[in-house]
């Protein structure tokens, strides 16, 4: 029985608390399918709900009249004897399928922060600490169960509807409602890892050795770097998909001095992913993030920092915000597993290129166009510097996008064109553009 919950549960943020007159919290994929039969009959406007860590407003809730499907207890997690394949349900929250995972000695591609929605994470792509190894996580799905606009529950794989399966892979909300994503698994448990803290004064050095390792490190697959810049100091860590001494792949950082003594261990995805969830800014309730790309050159990337420090700390002292300003490495080998495992409709650049994002919290409502504000210019920033200088990459990486941001459009002209007819094929009432309240919708994009 569809249970109808009184109070709309909350998502992360509170620029997306917004209550809607009903909301339905389904158990089982026939429950999801008589809903969405339901919302068909009655012209129902509607949001799809996983981990709810969208901050963007509209996208997975609405405001009054309307269903919330709330997926939160559609959320197994089923290894299989082999532990070659899991099945993940739209609801349940990476840190909790890492836990279980470790305990079958493998891993699976998914977001690098525990508390987000399995669900919405493969929608956008999934980019994982070790996606330069295998691709991104939809690269690793054998196969999805989805409920059509009309109630239908489809399976869609290499074998089955391959072509909803291709655009399942970060194509966003746009097809129907996932209830299980079929996942193969990785040997990734045990890992060698390396977190340490960096003064502000080292950034501009810190960028050099960063674009430094992606032009020379980055080709040994096994090895990553995250990098994040915060207002007080910067954090660094070094990541190797199986247990090691220092890999010599991060030599490109070897003169840069920590603050304090860095957190060397083989530990686990599982305990790696503990420490990152640790690191989530406490207290604040508002947040955003953005997304821009660019190609790899370490002067742009002190240029662009430069500018956006700048306006950081002025709206840091008006307004108590904090943010960040993160590079993610994508080597070229990212997008040749995506090819080489059959293909998806994101268009990632096959040369090497980084990922732009800040992850921006604030408090006050009345702070919102300020605060903004600069993640905005930052990205106009990157846009105009790398346009001039030759290192422009017009992909915008969707789980990072902003509610005013297009990142469907920028996966190329021929691959929208094919979303859209894929959808249209489907979804033919366009109950999806239609009906559903948010989200990165092709009739947006
Ligand atoms: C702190 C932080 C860290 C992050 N780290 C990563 C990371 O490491 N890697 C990464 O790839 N992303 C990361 N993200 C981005 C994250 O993957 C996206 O915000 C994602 O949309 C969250 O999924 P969710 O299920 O929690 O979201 P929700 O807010 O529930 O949903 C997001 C969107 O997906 C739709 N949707 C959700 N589930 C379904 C479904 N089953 N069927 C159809 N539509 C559905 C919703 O309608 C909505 O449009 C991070 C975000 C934050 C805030």
């Amino acid at each position: 029985m569809t249970e109808i919950l009184p109070i709309p549960s909350v998502p992360r943020s509170q620029t997306a608390w917004l209550t809607p007159s009903c909301v339905a919290s389904p158990d089982k994929k026939e429950q999801v399918s008589q809903i969405l039969k339901t919302v068909n009959l009655f012209n129902h406007r509607f949001s799809v709900r996983s981990g709810g860590h969208s901050p963007n407003p509209g996208f997975s809730i609405l405001q009054g009249e309307g269903l919330l499907i709330d997926l939160r207890k559609i959320n197994h997690i089923a290894v299989s004897s082999d532990s070659k394949i899991v099945d993940l349900g739209p609801g349940a929250r990476w840190g909790t399928v890492y836990a279980k995972l470790d305990s079958y000695n493998v891993g699976v591609l998914g977001a690098r922060i525990p508390t987000v929605g399995v669900g919405g994470a493969f929608l956008g792509g999934g980019f994982f600490h070790f996606s330069g190894q295998f691709g991104m996580a939809v690269d690793n799905l054998k196969s999805v169960e989805i409920v059509l606009a009309d109630g239908k529950i489809v399976e869609a794989s290499v074998q089955q509807n391959s072509d909803l399966f291709w655009a399942i892979k970060g194509g966003g909300p746009n097809y129907g409602i996932v209830v299980n994503y079929k996942a193969n698994t990785v040997p990734v448990k045990n890992m060698w890892y390396q977190v340490g803290q960096y003064a502000t004064s080292e950034v501009p050095a810190i960028l050099d050795a960063f674009a430094k390792w992606q032009k020379t490190g980055a080709s040994d697959v096994k090895a990553t770097v995250a990098l994040i810049i915060g207002l007080e100091s910067t954090t660094l860590g070094f990541f190797y998909s199986e247990p090691a001494t220092k890999p010599a792949s991060f030599d490109a950082f070897n003169s840069l001095t920590p603050l304090a003594p860095v957190f060397t261990t083989n530990g686990t995805v599982q305990s790696l992913t503990d420490l990152l969830g640790g690191v989530a800014a406490p207290g604040a309730l508002r947040h955003d993030y953005r997304a821009a790309s660019s190609k790899v050159d370490a002067q742009l990337y002190k240029d662009v920092y430069a500018f956006w420090r700048q306006q950081a700390d002025a709206v840091h002292n008006s307004t108590g915000a904090n943010m960040t300003f993160t590079l993610q490495p994508v080597p070229p080998n990212l997008a040749r597993e995506g090819s080489r495992k059959g293909g998806n409709p994101m268009g990632v650049p096959k040369e090497a290129h980084q990922w732009w994002t800040t992850l921006v919290d604030w408090t006050r409502a009345e702070d919102d166009d300020a605060v903004r504000a600069v993640p905005i210019a930052t990205e106009q920033k990157w846009v105009e510097l790398s346009k001039a200088r030759g290192l422009h990459v017009p992909y915008l990486f969707l789980n990072d996008a902003s509610r005013d941001q297009n990142p469907l459009a920028s996966y190329g002209a021929a691959n929208l064109q094919r979303m859209r007819t894929i959808a249209k094929k489907y979804d033919p009432g366009e109950v999806f553009q239609k009906l559903q309240n948010g989200g990165f919708l092709l009739s947006k994009a």
